[in-house]
């Protein structure tokens, strides 16, 4: 355990709740390892108050802070500057101290893109599924499409959502690449080729594990690589059926390891090599109760 002293600097994470947190796992694992005297703790901020909870965090001096839901777009008014992909997304899950206020980042998507590099996923020239159009699968989408893929269809209930996502990513990177579906209608993609598919509903979180959002064996043929943004359970309902399927499948808690990597890097300038980001890893994993 580090010992905290006159100096030692904070980073935190804003959010509602922020009971069950990972996040604080990864970053003092981090700071220990580095040497850095550096704590990282969890800010239950009521609903109303987080243009307080911002500018409370600049005022205590804290380095910096990850924001998490309610408040990903909530914090954007208050912030100094904001990074142009976190203004892209339109959600910000990191603050950064500058002189005089934060500058807002978002590194959840840098965060799937590393933790989909590192699991050997291929986005270039692949033809993409997503499912789901909240507000992750609307950064996905994005991501998608300015790493290539060559064609993304966007399968949601609310079929509006999707479209509107489609509608508008198009007319960021200029060209036809993302099509909207109903979830429905999921039996017409044609099948004369596989799909990378990225699971972006809460359909098989904790605690209703059970549950897939599509459960037609027919549907996980046509996909030779799942991705499940979900990270508890480790390995969902969604991943056992491309599992038995023939496809390869993957879970979010690698997405959430680099997004935390990403924030610390910001904050502490520091680089963190593959061997750290695995000890980080298991902490985080430890702390779940999954090892
Ligand atoms: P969100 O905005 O609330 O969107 C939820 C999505 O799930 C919507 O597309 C919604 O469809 C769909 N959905 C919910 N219930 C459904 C049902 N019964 N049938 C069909 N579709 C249903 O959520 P979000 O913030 O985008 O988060 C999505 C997922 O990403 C969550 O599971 C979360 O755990 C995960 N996530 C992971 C990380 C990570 O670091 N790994 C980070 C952030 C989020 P409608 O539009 O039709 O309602």
């Amino acid at each position: 355990m580090m010992e905290i002293n006159g100096r030692t600097r904070t980073c935190g994470l804003i959010g509602n709740p922020v009971e069950h947190t990972m996040s604080p796992a990864i970053h003092n694992t981090l700071a220990e390892a580095l040497g850095e005297n550096l704590v990282y703790v969890p800010f239950h901020v009521p609903e109303g108050h987080v243009e307080e909870a911002v500018q409370g965090a600049w005022a205590l001096n804290l380095l910096g802070c990850n924001v998490t839901v309610p408040y990903k777009s909530r914090v954007i008014p208050f912030l100094r500057e904001i990074d142009p992909l976190a203004e892209l997304i339109g959600a910000v899950n990191t603050l950064v101290r500058t002189k005089d206020g934060f500058k807002g980042y978002n590194t959840d998507m840098p965060g799937l893109y590393r933790a989909m590099c590192e699991d050997g996923v291929k986005i270039q020239g692949e033809r993409a599924l997503i499912l789901g159009a909240g507000g992750v699968a609307r950064a996905v989408a994005m991501l998608l499409a300015q790493k290539g893929a060559e064609q993304i269809v966007i399968l949601n209930r609310t079929v509006e959502k999707a479209c509107r996502i489609a509608e508008e990513v198009n007319g960021i990177f200029g060209r036809a690449a993302v099509t909207p579906m109903a979830l429905s209608d999921y039996a017409k993609l044609p099948s004369d080729g596989k799909y990378l598919a990225v699971q972006a509903t809460s359909i098989g979180m904790y605690p209703k594990v059970e549950n897939a959002v599509i459960e037609d064996p027919a549907f996980y043929q046509k996909i030779h690589t799942g991705y499940d943004l979900i990270f508890n359970p480790a390995r969902t309902r969604f991943m056992s059926l491309v599992e038995e399927n023939g496809g390869r499948a993957f879970n979010g808690l690698k997405m959430l390891l680099y997004q935390g990597i990403i924030a610390y890097e910001l904050w502490t300038g520091a680089q963190v090599d593959e061997p750290l980001a695995k000890r980080a890893y298991e902490a985080m994993k430890k702390a779940m109760g999954l090892e």
